[in-house]
């Protein structure tokens, strides 16, 4: 019997169905002492070699995008940021604006919330089977800096053109020279009407021109990003700062 499980594991994993391969011990035991048909065995047999694959795939993806911190959008608590309604959160978890290619632009004070909610949004949008791709504006501007120069750049930057969703997290004031912005332009030149972007930034566009520098790019890069977006305001009291933890121990929730 072990000898004819043995050559039966061989044989799946000869065809790569190594998670099946690893229950079928297991599985036939508990098939013999629950009285499972045939189909009902080969049924949770390929059913378990799938949902290990896609759970696989999922990690991969997931390691992959390398979000700054794992959060999801069941952990985003909508009592703590009023300034998004129930409907408007709802319209933005079930991602059709993605479908459509649609930009959002997260604003808000810093603590309120913007990286939490795109990082939900890019894990949703995983599980979905999306490509996503997550960078911070600073990360962004030195990739784009150095890829003709270095190979991990380069990766990453083909990574972020081959992606559905692009995240672009924290557009910083930190004026950028003119090929800096020249660079910045061609990527959201490359990105517009095939991928979606999250910016998420503490100033509004109106401030934009003063990072961008050139007026003539500031406004090219702005329609792009413009044209099918939705603006989010996120705005509050940091919930840093509300849920701070105390050297004194215990949470301060100030109000
Ligand atoms: P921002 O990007 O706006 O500066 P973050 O998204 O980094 O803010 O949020 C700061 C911290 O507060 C994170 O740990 C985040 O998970 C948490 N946080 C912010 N808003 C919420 C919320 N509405 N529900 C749950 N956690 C939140
Ligand atoms: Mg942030």
């Amino acid at each position: 019997m072990n000898e004819i499980v043995e050559n039966l594991q061989n044989q799946l994993k000869l065809h790569t169905l190594t998670e099946a391969a690893k229950i079928v011990p297991a599985l036939i035991q508990q098939a013999e002492s629950e009285d499972w048909s045939y189909r009902q065995f080969l049924g949770e047999l390929l059913g378990h070699e799938q949902k290990r694959r896609e759970e696989k795939q999922m990690e991969k993806r997931l390691k992959w995008v390398a979000f700054p911190f794992h959060k999801t959008l069941e952990e985003f608590d909508l009592n703590e940021q009023q300034s998004l309604s129930r409907k408007q959160f709802k319209q933005l978890s079930e991602l059709n604006w993605l479908d459509q290619i649609f930009n959002l632009i997260l604003l808000g004070p810093p603590g309120v919330g913007k990286t939490h909610l795109a990082i939900g949004l890019g894990v949703e949008a995983i599980q979905r089977g999306y490509k996503v791709a997550f960078i911070s504006m600073g990360e962004l501007i030195h990739t784009l800096k150095t890829e003709e120069i270095t190979r991990r750049s380069q990766t990453r930057l083909k990574r972020i053109r081959e992606a559905n969703l692009v995240i672009i997290d924290d557009l910083m004031f930190m004026a950028m020279d003119p090929k800096e912005a020249n660079l910045f332009f061609h990527l959201i030149n490359d990105l517009y009407n095939s991928s979606s972007i999250i910016l998420t930034s503490n100033k509004g566009p109106s401030d934009w021109g003063e990072l961008i520098g050139d007026p003539a790019i500031t406004t090219a890069i702005l329609d792009r990003i413009a044209h099918r977006s939705e603006i989010v305001h996120l705005n509050g009291d940091s919930y840093r700062m509300k849920h701070r933890t105390s050297i004194f121990g215990g949470e301060t929730v100030q109000k």
